[in-house]
């Protein structure tokens, strides 16, 4: 019920109550005037009958005066006295009009009979005392029937007042009576609208004002502390404070609702936060060892309910292999054939529990299917791509015990893919980069640049063991001649031809490089010279039985000179260089296609120091 309602109702019940109080009142009112009435007809009718018996006695006293002194005036008085009494009836009449009932009138009526018998007597006396009969006169008035008489009246008119009273008083008392009754259901009811008027306030501001609004502003404290635990209470009236109530509530809603969108906005830009730190840190990655290192510490940060692998394709023997994980996944083999991955068959993420909606129908990649028994998780392949070139796969599966926990967005993981496969594809131009400064195009050796390098490390592990370290120049003979005669191209074939054998005639294919032109240079690191000149010896032997043709036209013999020095033993390790280069020019001015070893210090061969 509204409060409106409920104060019309109480204030129609306090008017009819009111005006229930003011009717009594008036009753009450009028129960006094009748009261009030009763006392003022019992005053007229005692001030009309004061006088009733004096008249008579006054009239007896005159007529004894009279005999007794026979004094005229007297009986003057008594004349006068008799002429004003008047009439019995008009008497009567008077007293009646002053409210004086039959029944008395009666009483009064036989009292003034019997003192109009006695005025007979009187007038008799006064009249036997005028004719000088006075003792007649006496005996009539001083005689005991007289006084009889006398006593008669004066007992009638005693009791016609007695009736009088009795009758006036029980009037008056009943008139109190019933004023006073009234006046109390006055009061009663007056009583009763005061305390309908209190238990309407205590209602109104108590149960249904006061309480809800202690409680509504208890919440709407909280509320504006931003704690939006607090819940509105269940009003459920239909008025200002049930309408109060609601709106606390849509406050309170919205509130929530603005804290939520706050959170995810926080949990955005963390996430933001967090993948552009990774994608700075990935930039400064030198190795595929230390883009596992970024990918294992942010990424778990990135996606706590996710733990996940990343995998590498390798393309020579066409697997996927992952390289490391975080949170340990349990869903996924840590190697299986690309085709065995829809992410990477199709180029495109893979979710085969559907994503959020969950009401896709779709297959599970058989790496899964494989990995485990239990029941199929929410996994998710994303497939790491840079310039159209597939280079792994980014898996995730949910920590255990998190399912159904909603996990961060999967655009964030699609950009977290993206990120990892171009710091990947960064990584991989790096590689290609160097290898491609490092490397000569033609014949794919090594070029001076990197000899530099190999050479200084050489250096510090020959410093450190005392290994010697040898080195072969080799330059093939009268090269020019194949430019001249069969074109530069023909020359390019014999360069490249040269440097697949010097490739394969080292341990390591990395020491094999082209110094320039159609000179090569071969670092053989553990090799003394005595050794150095055998494989010199057998290099030159090989060289020599290549047989080329270009362009359908054999080119002819190929044949190198060999320069070889030994550190420490022909010179310190710095010098080794221009000592086989100078080991080599005197390979081509003893003749070309044959092995000069350097000169030891001393400036013998080590064969003339075998001979002394
Ligand atoms: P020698 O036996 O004294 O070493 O005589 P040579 O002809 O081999 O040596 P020379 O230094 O006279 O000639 C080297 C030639 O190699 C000169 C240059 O045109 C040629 N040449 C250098 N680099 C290349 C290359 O990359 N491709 C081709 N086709 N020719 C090259
Ligand atoms: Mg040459
Ligand atoms: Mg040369």
């Amino acid at each position: 019920m509204r409060l409106a309602t409920i104060t019309n109702w109480a204030y129609g019940t306090t008017v009819l109550l009111t005006l229930a109080s003011g009717a009594a009142m008036l009753i009450a009112s009028n129960a006094q005037q009748r009261e009030r009435g009763a006392v003022e007809q019992r005053f007229a009718l005692d001030a009309a009958t004061e006088h009733v018996g004096d008249d008579i006695f006054e009239l007896s006293d005159h007529a004894r005066q009279y005999v007794n002194t026979g004094d005229p005036t007297y009986r003057t008085l008594y004349r006068s006295n008799l002429a004003q009494l008047g009439e019995v009836e008009a008497r009567l009449r008077h007293l009646g009009d002053a409210g004086a009932r039959p029944r008395e009138l009666v009483t009064l009526r036989d009292a003034m009979h019997w003192a109009d018998a006695l005025q007979d007597e009187q007038q008799a006396a006064i009249a036997a005392h005028d004719a000088g009969a006075d003792p007649r006169a006496r005996e009539i008035l001083f005689g005991a029937e007289y006084e009889r008489e006398q006593d008669r009246i004066e007992q009638q008119v005693l009791r016609f007042q007695d009736q009088l009273d009795e009758r006036t008083q029980g009037e008056v008392r009943i008139a109190a009576e019933y004023s006073s009754l009234w006046k109390s259901v006055s009061e009663i009811v007056l009583a009763m609208t005061g305390l309908l008027f209190l238990c309407v306030l205590y209602f109104v501001f108590k149960q249904r004002v006061l309480r809800p609004v202690v409680k509504l502003s208890d919440v709407v404290n909280r509320l504006a502390a931003q704690d939006y635990a607090a819940e509105p209470p269940e009003v459920g009236q239909i008025d200002e404070i049930g309408d109060m109530a609601q709106a606390i509530r849509i406050f309170r809603e919205n509130g929530l609702e603005r804290q939520r969108l706050e959170g995810e906005r926080d949990a955005d830009r963390a996430i933001r936060d967090l993948l552009s730190r990774m994608t700075q840190r990935m930039q400064g990655c030198d190795t595929l060892g230390d883009l596992q290192e970024v990918v294992q510490r942010f990424v778990p940060e990135i996606a706590p309910l996710r733990a996940g692998r990343l995998y590498l394709l390798d393309k020579p023997r066409n697997a996927v292999v992952a390289v490391c994980d975080w949170l340990a996944p349990a869903g996924s083999l840590p190697e299986f054939a690309p085709s065995a991955c829809w992410a990477l068959r199709r180029g495109m993420p893979h979710r085969p529990a559907g994503g959020s909606s969950g009401s896709e129908i779709d297959i599970p990649c058989a790496h899964i299917a494989a990995a485990g028994e239990g029941p199929p998780v929410d996994t998710l392949c994303l497939p790491l791509t840079a310039q159209r070139e597939m280079l792994g796969l980014l898996y995730f599966e949910p920590v255990a015990g998190t399912a159904g926990r909603a996990g961060t967005p999967e655009v964030y993981l699609e950009m977290l893919a993206e990120t990892v496969g171009l710091a990947i594809a960064n990584l991989r131009l790096r590689d290609a980069l160097r290898e491609m400064a490092m490397a000569d195009p033609l014949t794919g050796l090594a070029n001076r640049r990197q000899l530099d390098q190999v050479f200084e490390s050489l250096r510090h592990s020959a410093d450190r063991r005392g290994d010697p370290v040898s080195c072969l120049m080799v330059d093939v003979d009268h090269f020019k001649r194949f430019n001249d005669v069969f074109g530069h191209d023909a020359g390019d074939a014999v360069l490249r031809e040269v440097g697949a054998l010097l490739r394969g005639a080292t341990r390591e294919p990395d020491f094999a490089f082209r110094h320039g032109g159609e000179e090569f240079l071969l670092l053989l690191p553990g090799l003394d010279a005595e050794q150095a000149q055998a494989r010199g010896e057998e290099i030159r032997g090989r060289i020599a039985a290549l047989r080329l043709t270009f362009a359908g036209e054999d080119l002819g013999p190929i044949t190198a000179s060999i320069g070889i020095a030994s550190a420490p033993l022909h010179c310190a390790f710095d010098r080794l260089i221009p000592t086989a280069d100078a080991a080599l020019l005197h390979a081509k001015a003893r003749g070309r296609n044959r092995v000069e070893v350097a000169r030891l210090r001393d400036g013998k061969t080590p064969a003339d120091q075998a001979v002394a």
